[in-house]
């Protein structure tokens, strides 16, 4: 949407506030409110100048974190609501966007084949992620919860806190669960819950849910899907051309939990996660009374199933006008758009096979791409990844980079020239996450290839001190 597009829809949802307002009658507001225009203008000023300290999310150029701009859709419908302020915790605290944010509920729900779901948004993929280990502890409170060592680091945090007992379940060389090892463990340890991340944070990979399906029926544990990355992928799963790599997402509707954020994938400013579970009579878990709300209605407030309290109905309304023109399907809305991330990591991941100066890590599941610049051992591995990502950003046409760690015995099974002179290798990481980097992963390796040959052998020994 261009810059007079977006004004005129601002102007829109301002008019529109202004005139909703206008039913009320008017009053003045209190002096103590009242703002200096010059005094303003200054710290407006040096606002601006502050916020230049920022990377440029939303260009194809920023090839770094799992992070872009939000969809300006959604910011005019975080705007709309934002401007009058309902809090989602309970319908007297703003019907329209906790209905809205039913509908969003809902239409994720359809999205992964939950039959009876019970859910809402969170302020993030954390705080979902936290309400789903809780009622998997209420459920099972003898029982373990297994992590895989690929899993986002927020799942030991949560077990730790809640004081449930881990087990580990190892990963294998793609980043993926091994299944192999999680059936011997199966065998000795007593698993409530199994986490199985579809798109772990670091490289993207994905847990073989499809295999994990079976294993449940054997076994009889729970299994909860961290899709906080990669849920919408989902959108894909019945695709001719995709449906291979992502068949762990056609099966999602036999877990017992997702969690997905649309802050990550879903067009979404930060703020918004969400928790769905596959049985709604897990509600029971959330019971509790309070005395200053849920008098409104005898309707579901959200409160009534959420952990936190004060939520913004902000972020449903975004989400509700983001779903409404970019629906959950295959054939427009999110499938298209994250065709074109696949398209976009496939290329570049080709493009880095065939490179003289980088190899690939692993092969990427969905849209983030590991490499490093090839060196001889392990430690030059990190020194040229950190020079290079250094280099990058100062460049002309300067491109964001970011770095993962991984242990440097994984680089070794597919590379055995390689010296290993350390635990740890830093290596590239790259989240192709924005349709535009199709285009752009194109010419994304010969870029990185002249930045690289261009650094000075001196920038390569300098090491991570610098
Ligand atoms: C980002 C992420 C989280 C954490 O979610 P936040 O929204 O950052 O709180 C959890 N799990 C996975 C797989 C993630 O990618």
């Amino acid at each position: 949407m261009d810059t007079n597009t977006f004004l005129h829809y601002v102007r829109q949802v301002i008019d529109h506030h202004a005139s909703w307002q206008s039913q009320w009658e008017s009053f003045e507001s209190d002096e103590t409110l009242g703002l200096d225009k010059s005094e303003f203008d200054g710290v407006l000023k040096s606002f601006f100048e502050r916020l230049e300290e920022n990377y440029p999310f939303f260009h194809p150029a920023y090839v770094g974190q799992m992070v872009k701009s939000p969809h300006p859709v959604a910011m005019l419908g975080y705007l709309a609501a934002q401007l009058i302020n309902p809090n989602n915790h309970a319908l007297e605290g703003g019907p329209a966007t906790a209905r809205m944010e039913k509908n969003c509920v809902e239409a994720y729900a359809k999205l992964f084949g939950f039959e009876k779901p019970l859910g809402h948004l969170t302020g993030g993929g954390t705080l979902a992620n936290l309400e789903a280990l809780w009622v998997s502890r209420q459920l099972h409170p003898d029982k373990a919860i297994g992590v895989c060592e690929n899993a986002h680091y927020t799942h030991s945090r949560w077990t730790k806190i809640l004081n449930i007992p881990t087990v580990t379940i190892p990963m294998t060389d793609k980043g993926r669960m091994d299944l192999e090892a999680l059936e011997d463990l199966l065998k000795s340890e007593s698993i409530g819950t199994l986490v199985a991340t579809l798109g772990t944070t670091a490289l993207g990979a994905v847990d073989p849910l499809h295999k994990l399906i079976d294993l449940k029926s054997t076994y009889g544990f729970r299994i909860h899907v961290d899709g906080a990355y990669g849920g919408h992928f989902a959108t894909l799963a019945n695709h001719p051309e995709y449906q291979d790599r992502l068949k762990a997402f056609k099966l999602i509707s036999k877990a017992d939990s997702i969690v997905v954020d649309p802050h990550k994938h879903g067009l979404q400013p930060y703020g918004c996660g969400c928790i769905l579970y596959n049985d709604a009579s897990v509600g029971r878990f959330y019971a509790h009374e309070s005395p200053y709300t849920y008098f409104s209605s005898p309707e579901l407030h959200l409160g009534e199933i959420s952990l936190e309290c004060s939520r913004p109905g902000a972020a449903a309304a975004g989400l509700w006008l983001t779903l409404q023109c970019f629906p959950l399907e295959e054939s427009r809305g999110f499938g298209p758009i994250l065709q074109k991330t696949l398209q976009a990591a496939r290329q570049f991941a080709e493009s880095l096979r065939q490179s003289t100066h980088f190899h690939l890590y692993v092969e990427p599941d969905l849209d983030i791409v590991t490499y490093f610049p090839k060196a001889s051992s392990t430690q030059d591995i990190s020194n040229a990844t950190m020079a290079l990502y250094r280099a990058a950003m100062e460049e002309e046409s300067p491109l964001y980079l970011v770095t993962v760690k991984v242990p440097s015995y994984t680089l070794a099974k597919q590379h055995h020239d390689i010296v290993i002179n350390s635990e740890h290798t830093t290596l590239l990481r790259s989240c192709l996450m924005k349709p535009e980097h199709l285009d752009f992963s194109t010419t994304l390796v010969p870029q990185l290839e002249a930045i690289y040959t261009s650094l000075p052998d001196e920038s390569l020994s300098i090491g991570l001190s610098t």
